[in-house]
């Protein structure tokens, strides 16, 4: 019979995350991305301490299966909150090889960020924006405009914003984004011509020529600090080795969700444990 399924099978494909490719087994680091995540103002700019927003970003990165994970600090005072994992890679801006890795970029990154951004803008093969990053770019025309030229080289960018960093970047205020929150996500990719990940409740995720993807994995538990800036990491460990940066945007955003989803309901979701929730 050519009956169409039942709703709530179409609903539950929808929350099944797609398995990760199996390793091969001659497979080394190299093949699983390079992952320099660069933000985490510290304390002595500002009295801000923002350098636990790059850690999580690294660490997630990290347990997604990325290959080798850089941590660059903006300021110097911040290295001296070593991170506990003792896996990451200190590493100064200059050290970093743009072309070769996949660049998370502005976790906690505070203003130092737009002192990078244009070469980051420049230079990097894979991209993904987040936070402070897209805060700069929306308060700077000049960067506005690397970051579409940016785009005419179709090199992989995505963007990850809150509902409040989305209005900045469309001039406009959070509670117009919430109103529609397809059509300003798809204003972001009209503006940018990059892949967006519109954060919240049903995050979506856009991109130029793409119907616009509703996520339905995750739940209000991710309403804590941090979880975004997991996102950002496991978006970048993602796109380090899916060429198709609209692909690696849905999967990032399903698995980050289908992460809270099986988080044990006993214990309070924070965001350092549900970046060591993560799978590779
Ligand atoms: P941020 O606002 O940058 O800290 O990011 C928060 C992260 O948690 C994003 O991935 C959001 O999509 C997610 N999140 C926050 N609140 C909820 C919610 N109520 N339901 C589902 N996901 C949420
Ligand atoms: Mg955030």
């Amino acid at each position: 019979l050519d009956m169409p399924p039942p709703a709530e099978s179409a609903v539950a494909e929808l929350r099944a995350t797609p398995p990760r490719p199996p390793r091969p087994q001659a497979s080394h680091k190299g093949h699983w991305g390079d992952i320099a995540v660069i933000g985490g103002e510290g304390l002595a700019r500002r009295g801000r301490g923002m350098t636990g927003a790059a850690q999580l970003a690294a660490t997630a990165a990290l347990h997604a299966g990325a290959g080798r994970v850089m941590l660059c600090l903006l300021d110097e005072g911040a290295l001296s909150a070593l991170p506990e994992q003792a896996e990451l890679m200190l590493r100064r801006f200059e050290a970093i090889d743009p072309q070769r890795s996949t660049v998370v970029c502005g976790c906690g990154g505070g203003e130092a960020v737009q002192t990078v951004l244009p070469e980051v803008l420049e230079h990097s093969a894979r991209l993904v924006l987040d936070a402070d990053a897209l805060n700069r770019i929306a308060a700077d025309a000049e960067l506005r405009t690397r970051l579409q030229r940016r785009q005419q080289s179709h090199r992989a960018t995505v963007l990850t914003p809150h509902p409040l960093e989305a209005a900045r970047l469309l001039g406009t205020d959070a509670h117009s984004v919430q109103a529609d929150r397809i059509a300003a996500a798809r204003a972001l990719v009209a503006a940018f011509g990059c892949t967006v990940i519109l954060k919240g409740s049903g995050s979506i995720i856009a991109a130029p020529d793409r119907t616009p993807v509703i996520n339905t994995t995750g739940n209000a538990r991710l309403a804590t600090g941090g979880t975004g800036d997991v996102l950002a990491g496991l978006c970048g460990a993602r796109l380090a080795v899916v060429p198709d940066p609209f692909e690696a945007a849905v999967t990032a955003v399903q698995e980050h969700g289908a992460a809270a989803d099986h988080f044990p309901p006993a214990q309070a979701l924070t965001a350092l444990r549900l970046a060591q929730a993560l799978q590779p």
